[in-house]
């Protein structure tokens, strides 16, 4: 297969972790015959140095014409100072609605290598934590109107939360069509006990599932499932949840894996182009010195050999060979402990190639 990706290789360690996931691919086109050409899309701190913008014109339009975008991370301390509309993250929230990219797909997978990590007991950690949380990115409080006025004589705000069937209906496609690709399980997460949203929400996901009769539908209530995912998170394979919600405990399911630099996320529209990134930030704390762990941007790499190209077998190699690294005792500061070898950013993509 022949594929264009555009590039964003952000700021502060950003680079550098871009390095070794374009490796990584490199290598995995290599063993299957595939050809993938980068284009980079300037994005973030380093296009305002050189073209005075966050997200320049002409980064977008490689960005819509790709088949589709990875994202290392954008910022850092030189630009906290601009103002709101010129900041890196602004290019951010402008790609992902210049894309109208309306969920977030974010797994939550324990290495058991690296288990001591968890804040969870051992007990739980044991029986495996491997699920994703799609998340609605696009609607809900976050997009409603906001308002604040006078009520009674005090302030008074008020924050809508709305959703269309339409908007409903998309999300849970994303959903099933991803369990379909996993353990044929999706939780709808709701609170349509109080929220007439949420009413809506579950009665258009019971339809869409109608659609999806290899999948098992179940729904549990928001506040039943930030209890679940610390209690038993290997009850889950899909979560599919609205913006607020799926926003908190999508972070709540990437703590329990216990290790930043290594969990991917991905976003999508309507179509299979997406947009990949790592969850976490730039760090400028590290940028520079060859110690970032890359294999958050490695694995975003994989999700989109899976989800954008439908190169399952590919994804499954890059993922084999992240884990047989760890197996194998590699290491990089970030996640070093006793009677491991540590390893710069550099040499851990090195070692990921070799295992492809
Ligand atoms: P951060 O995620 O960059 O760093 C938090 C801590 O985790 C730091 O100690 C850092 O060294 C460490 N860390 C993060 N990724 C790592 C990796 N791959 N390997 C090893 N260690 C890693 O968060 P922050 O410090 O709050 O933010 C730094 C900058 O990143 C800010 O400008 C922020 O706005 C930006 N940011 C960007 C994105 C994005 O581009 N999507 C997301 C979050 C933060």
């Amino acid at each position: 297969m022949n594929k264009t990706i555009a590039i964003i290789r952000g700021d502060g360690i950003g680079p550098e972790i871009m390095d070794e996931a374009l490796n990584v691919l490199a290598a995995v086109a290599d063993k299957y015959g595939h050809v993938f050409t980068c284009v980079d899309a300037p994005m973030g701190g380093n296009a305002i140095d050189k073209f005075g913008e966050p997200l320049p014109k002409d980064s977008l339009e490689t960005c819509l014409t790709a088949d589709s975008v990875l994202l290392s991370a954008v910022g850092g301390p030189k630009w906290d100072g601009m103002p709101k509309d010129k900041r890196p993250e602004r290019g951010l929230l402008n790609l992902r609605s210049g894309m109208g990219l309306f969920s977030n797909i974010r797994p939550a997978r324990i290495f058991p290598e690296l288990k001591d990590a968890s804040p969870l007991k051992p007990s739980i950690v044991e029986r495996g934590i491997d699920f994703v949380v799609v998340r609605e990115l696009i609607g809900g409080a976050y997009f409603g109107e906001h308002t604040t006025t006078k009520r009674g004589g005090e302030d008074y705000a008020q924050d809508i939360m709305g959703y269309s069937e339409h908007e409903i209906s998309r999300i849970a496609h994303v959903a099933f069509q991803t369990a379909q690709k996993r353990r044929k399980k999706v939780c709808s997460v709701d609170k349509a006990n109080v929220l007439d949203s949420s009413k809506l929400w579950r009665r258009v996901v019971t339809e869409v599932a109608k659609q999806y009769p290899d999948v098992e539908l179940s729904h549990m209530y928001v506040d039943n499932c930030a209890m679940q995912i610390v209690k038993d998170p290997s009850q889950f394979d899909v979560i599919v949840t609205e913006n607020l919600f799926g926003d908190i405990l999508s972070d709540e399911a990437s703590e329990i894996t216990g290790s930043i630099g290594m969990i991917p996320s991905s976003s999508l529209g309507e179509g299979t182009r997406g947009l990949y990134e790592p969850i976490h930030g730039s760090a400028p704390d590290i940028a520079g010195k060859n110690a970032a762990n890359p294999i958050g941007m490695i694995l975003s790499a994989a999700m989109m050999l899976r989800f954008s190209f439908g190169m399952s077998e590919e994804a499954d190699a890059v993922e084999n060979a992240v884990n047989t690294a760890l197996r194998d005792g590699l290491r990089t500061g970030d996640m070093m402990s006793d009677g491991c070898t540590q390893l710069g950013c550099r040499e851990m993509g090195r070692a990921i190639c070799e295992r492809i």
